[in-house]
């Protein structure tokens, strides 16, 4: 007998349109009907009598345990694949995260595609889809600047290490996506949204865009004072009004990019992030403050190895750059290609012969048809999809030019270790 986890497990990959269905087993769609983080906004917005409009509430079997909730603490990990950290779960019995998991539950669901931070992070702030919200990927096509830029940092993707250029030529951060963030939707029906976050994001250009209503905004400088303020903030939340905090920590993404998924340091950050969580958080809350109160830990998307002699780098490749007429966009391995007329069938064939089979081409028509994105693309959004989506099986990726730190972990694509991520949630 399969247990409930096991089955919601099992039925994320039976989401699978006829357009994709030959495609690699590995791969698992968005389960963007309320088995995916897209509806976690919806969800909690219910949960604290609101209404946020846009998606279907997460499924019943999930969500149960959120009801009677009147404050709702979000936590947001970066990174964390629900593959990668059962398989920490299993090698670390001794981790706090047991302990949190018997107060509460787990359960797989997926990100959203492509399956990256930009995407996901903007989908959980306003409760759209990628095809509503417009955010794309981590590489995105600005016709109206004429540039391809970085979606975190707001700047041009050649420009490294610079933080909010676009805005300097005129991008407005706070009104960059067509619908409101869950901080005014919500402030508007009497429900106080505050925010957690790293203190080097507070003032970008990505962290204005989704905290535009938020009430109140902390910033931390590492793991002590996230989980410090946590506790901190929980406590602080009204006792009058309904409320929500948001937290997000970033640290496991980055150790990934750095190190690979696979890396030890992934299991020494979580088990030290358990032990913050258990220790300074939900040891020392207030009898008081747990009452009605429910905490929900989820990851935007996971993260698979890369292998340096599996990238591939365009510039490198003159028939394919000869075939291009612009940057590629989106991931490395859910890369969007705009490719010069009648040359795709060309482009296609070089992909699959350089990799071995192993990257897998789709049309853009296919991408969009198959509600990859969570819907059809708006008019204005028609030029931030190429005519090609490139999707690479593990190991693989696709990058425009040769960065200056080359990343071992990657994610954005449709792998089941990058689309399928733990929720947790308990009532404290
Ligand atoms: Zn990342």
């Amino acid at each position: 007998m399969r247990t409930p986890t096991e089955q919601a497990f099992a039925a994320l990959y039976d989401e699978r349109p006829e357009a994709l269905q030959r495609l690699p087993p590995e791969f698992v769609m968005p389960a963007y009907g309320g088995r995916s983080i897209a509806s976690i906004p919806a969800t909690m917005a219910s949960v604290l009598e609101a209404d946020l409009p846009g998606m279907p509430p997460l499924a019943p079997d999930i969500s149960e345990s959120w009801q009677g909730a009147r404050k709702v603490v979000f936590v947001l990990l970066d990174g964390v694949g629900y593959l990668r950290f059962r398989r920490f779960l299993e090698e670390n019995p001794d981790s706090s995260w047991h302990r949190i998991l018997e107060r509460g539950s787990m359960t797989p669901i997926t990100s959203v595609f492509p399956s990256t931070t930009t995407n996901a992070l903007t989908t959980i702030w306003t409760g759209r889809p990628p095809a509503f919200h417009g955010v794309l990927g981590y590489h995105l096509y600005l016709k109206q600047f004429g540039v391809v830029i970085n979606t975190i940092t707001f700047s041009p993707w050649f420009e490294y290490g610079k933080r909010n250029v676009m805005e300097e030529y005129g991008l407005v951060p706070e009104g960059f996506v067509q619908t409101h963030p869950i901080g005014v939707v919500l402030g508007a029906q009497g429900v106080t949204v505050d925010v957690l976050t790293y203190h080097g994001f507070i003032g970008s250009c990505l962290s204005r865009m989704h905290t535009r209503g938020a009430h109140r905004i902390r910033g931390y400088i590492a793991l002590s004072d996230f989980a410090v303020a946590l506790r901190q903030m929980t406590e602080e939340l009204p006792h009058d009004r309904r409320s929500l905090l948001m937290a997000y920590w970033a640290p496991v993404d980055t150790l990934s990019h750095a190190y690979g998924p696979s890396s030890e340091v992934w299991d020494a950050e979580m088990r030290l992030m358990g032990r913050a969580l258990e220790e300074e958080f939900l040891s020392k809350l207030s009898g008081k403050v747990r009452q009605d109160t429910l905490l929900v830990i989820v990851a935007d998307h996971g993260h698979v190895d890369i292998l340096e002699k599996q990238t591939i780098r365009v510039q490198e490749h003159p028939a394919l750059y000869g075939a291009l007429s612009m940057p590629t966009a989106w991931e490395s391995r859910a890369t969007t290609l705009y490719v010069k007329p009648g040359r795709e069938a060309e482009v296609r064939e070089y992909l699959h012969h350089v990799s071995g089979g192993a990257i897998e081409v789709i049309s853009r028509e296919n991408a969009l048809e198959s509600g990859l994105l969570g819907g059809p693309l708006p008019p204005e959004y028609e030029d931030r999809i190429g005519n090609l989506v490139a999707l690479s099986r593990r190991g693989w990726a696709i990058e425009w030019a040769r960065p200056r730190h080359p990343l071992i972990g990657r994610h954005g694509g449709l792998d089941e270790q990058e689309m399928i991520v733990p929720l947790i949630s308990v009532r404290l």
